[in-house]
């Protein structure tokens, strides 16, 4: 192994790195230790051999006696636990020094990409968003797939060359059928409300965000570039994202990687159909079943987004809403975050059930959440273990529930 290139950390990571006091605070909520219980995935534990490693080649003793690598076996070790981390982001809530670990944690796998030690799934997945411009390899021509069975198409689901409103739908609502219920009833809802809005048909691709948190995003400028482009070009001044992974990315990654503001508006559904529903424009008839709500990692605690939600579901006459007992900061993962779904299914499995559990505890009939990994994860959770409790997506109930 050559030199460990340290480029791919910010200063304020050195630091980072430097200032962990080792209080296990981290380790008590990490949900993918809670399952596996290995050392190496503990969050304390990642960067304590990232300064080990840091040390042995640039410390005082490697200036004595001369840097020493580290070995292919302890690297692969780290490796595994950097990549069997769904990114959730609650070893950051916790930590008492305030380590922003999230980012922590992706520049690591950046680091791990150029060193060549990273799960191999990850090229098919390059190749896929690269070349495919979707996660899952179709032709994406097929991203509108989900709304052939609809009894009436809007016209914005085909396309407008001008909308005010751009709906991005994401590769997994668009590919999984497990979850076009997610854009079908999107589209219903903003016809219903009167909304000008289009979505970019195959003309969207890949928001980028699975190769970022894989540590390849030096693979994504293109797919940026070209989402941009096309967004622009509709005249929209506002984009519209049902799955929190792409809002953040959108929000936080793609001004970043073109260098200037988006000239548009992001937002997240949830917002909108608070918005939709504070201003009058869709009404709610009655649901009467007990339900509870999901945080999705990468809406509550990764972009701050817990009231729009549950002001939702809330404003929905009739309905029993029961936290769960980690909600909102402390909320537990889905285990369907960070990409481990490629490397570590079991993994995933063990976290989701563990969530199930949480759910059923409240006496809900319905699980409810606000995306469509969270849906999908905690769905086939539900299936597995033959759990009676339906998992819908908050747009999902509103379409049910809203009067002509
Ligand atoms: S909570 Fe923060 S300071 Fe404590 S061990 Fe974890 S990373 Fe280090
Ligand atoms: S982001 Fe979540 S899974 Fe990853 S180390 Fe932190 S608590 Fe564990």
């Amino acid at each position: 192994m050559d030199k460990f290139d340290l480029s791919h950390y910010s200063v304020k990571q050195l630091v980072e790195l430097d200032a962990c006091t080792r209080c296990g605070e981290c380790v008590k909520w990490c949900p993918t230790y809670a399952e596996k219980g290995e050392e190496p995935l503990q969050p304390a534990d990642k960067i304590r051999r990232m300064r080990s490693f840091i040390g042995a080649q640039y410390g005082l003793r490697a200036r004595l006696f001369g840097p020493r690598f580290p070995t292919e076996v302890a690297v692969e070790e780290y490796s595994g636990g950097v990549y069997d981390c769904t990114l959730c982001g609650r070893c950051k809530v916790v930590c008492p020094v305030k380590i922003d670990t999230r980012p922590l944690w992706i520049a690591m796998r950046e680091h791990l990409v150029d060193l060549g030690h990273y799960p191999g799934a990850f090229d098919t997945l390059r190749e896929m968003v690269t070349t495919r411009h979707n996660i899952s390899g179709d032709d994406n021509e097929d991203r509108l797939i989900w709304s052939e069975n609809l009894e009436r198409v809007p016209e914005g689901v085909t396309g407008k060359e001008q909308a005010e409103i751009v709906y991005f739908v994401g590769c997994t609502p668009a590919f999984y059928p497990q979850t076009y219920g997610i854009p079908q009833a999107t589209v219903g809802v903003m016809e219903r409300a009167g909304l000008d809005f289009t979505t970019l048909g195959s003309e969207e691709w890949c928001c980028g965000y699975p190769l970022i948190i894989a540590g390849m995003g030096d693979a994504v400028e293109e797919l940026v570039e070209h989402n941009v482009a096309a967004v622009r070009r509709t005249g929209a001044g506002k984009l519209v994202a049902g799955c929190p992974s792409c809002y953040h990315t959108w929000l936080h990654e793609y001004p970043r990687i073109i260098g200037e503001p988006l000239g548009f508006e992001v937002q997240h559904l949830s917002e909108l159909l608070e918005e939709l529903i504070g201003e009058g424009s869709i009404t709610l008839g009655e649901f009467e079943r007990p339900v509870t709500y999901h945080d999705p990692c990468d809406l509550g605690r990764n972009s701050g987004i817990y009231d729009a939600p549950r002001n939702v579901i809330q404003s929905i006459p009739g309905i029993s809403f029961t936290e769960m007992e980690e909600n909102r900061r402390d909320a537990l993962c889905c285990g369907g975050g960070g990409d481990v779904a490629m490397c570590d299914q079991e993994l995933v499995e063990a976290v989701a059930s563990r969530r199930l559990g949480q759910a059923q505890a409240t006496g809900a009939q319905v699980l409810l959440s606000a995306c469509q990994q969270c849906k999908r994860t905690l769905m086939t959770a539900a299936r597995q273990e033959k759990v009676r409790m339906r998992v819908l997506d908050i747009v999902e109930l509103v379409a049910m529930v809203m009067e002509e």
